[in-house]
């Protein structure tokens, strides 16, 4: 059996900003890098909206150089995640994927979130070339472009919107004869002349040479008007909603209907004394990277504060 005083699981910005805080405060955190070291921002390229760098930065070195930084004050790395946790003892238990058994007195869970996607092959052939799941993090790069936004929801309608400043035409994929989103983000939409709204629609795929050249659509699928064209587009935006990945911590903490885990208030703790929540795990809101890495700060913070009583 390992111990560490402080486990901080998942190495998104909120994770990886946890070990920089704990480790210079001395308590030799361990943390767990899971399945993708890096989190959400390894899928995207550049990001632009990250402060202190001015001209933008390669999102795979600025999560190597989060990662070295927790590193140079005493953060443990391991490449696992946990299978299993039991928060009913104390220190609290925790079982990794290649069966080590650890126990912990702390915790920082900032286990993010996933995008979902429509489950298409074509969405992960071209994945960071001309698919994204993040228009704010992407969007920039369809500057004067053709973009295509999936969902009906107010993300869906936020994030066609937003696109809707930079692109030149943004097509609105939805399933429905009608939006989901409610009133204001409707009005929003259908008041924008470069917003163009496909109601009853369903994406079969993508196509295009060098990334995304267009989409095959199918309008009214498995009705007798059914009708199948190709849509000329250069991204191809998911919003159909992001799942928190907090199903391993939701028998012991509150969550709300979709899963987010629920802090007390503008902090990272939880309903269990000394389990904290970072990031988009606790975000349904805002999923932004410079957002997860402050309230990783702020759960180390109150680790060590819950560690010092
Ligand atoms: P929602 O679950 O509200 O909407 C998801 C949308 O995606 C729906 O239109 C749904 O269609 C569609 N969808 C889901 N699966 C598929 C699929 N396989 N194929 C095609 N379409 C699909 O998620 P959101 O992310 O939009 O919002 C989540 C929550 O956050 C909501 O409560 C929302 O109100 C809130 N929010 C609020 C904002 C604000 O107030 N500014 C901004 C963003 C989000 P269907 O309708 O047919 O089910």
């Amino acid at each position: 059996m390992n111990h560490t005083r402080l486990l901080i699981i998942g190495s998104g910005p909120a994770g990886y900003t946890a070990g920089i805080y704990a480790g210079r405060a001395n308590l030799s955190p361990t943390l767990l890098e899971g399945m993708q070291p890096g989190g959400q921002l390894t899928i995207t390229t550049e990001v632009e909206n990250f402060p202190g760098w001015p001209d933008g930065v390669d999102a795979k070195e600025l999560m190597d150089n989060m990662r070295r930084q927790a590193e140079r004050f005493g953060t443990q790395m391991l490449p696992n995640a946990a299978t299993k946790v039991n928060l009913d003892v104390r220190p609290f238990h925790i079982t990794l994927d290649d069966g080590a058994e650890w126990t912990a007195d702390s915790l920082i869970i900032a286990t993010g979130a996933s995008a979902k996607y429509l489950g298409l092959s074509d969405e992960q052939k071209y994945m960071g070339q001309g698919v994204s799941a993040c228009a704010t993090c992407d969007g920039f790069f369809y500057r004067k472009k053709v973009v295509a936004v999936v969902g009906g929801g107010d993300t869906a309608c936020e994030e066609a919107s937003y696109l809707a400043e930079l692109a030149s035409k943004v097509y609105l994929i939805v399933r429905k004869p009608h939006l989901r989103a409610s009133k204001i983000m409707q009005e929003r939409v259908m008041n924008n002349d470069k917003i163009e709204v496909l109601f009853e629609t369903n994406t079969l795929g993508l196509y295009g040479e060098n990334g995304v050249e267009g989409a095959h659509l199918v309008f009214r699928k498995g009705e007798s008007d059914e009708r199948k064209y190709d849509l000329p587009i250069d991204g191809f935006f998911l919003a159909i909603g992001h799942h928190p990945n907090s199903e391993l911590f939701a028998p012991w903490l509150k969550t709300n209907e979709e899963g987010y885990i629920i802090t007390e208030g503008d902090t990272p703790c939880t309903d269990v004394p000394g389990v904290f929540a970072a990031g988009d795990v606790a975000d349904p809101k805002y999923r932004q990277a410079v957002i997860a890495a402050g309230s990783g700060a702020k759960a180390a913070m109150e680790a060590e504060k819950y560690l010092a009583q």
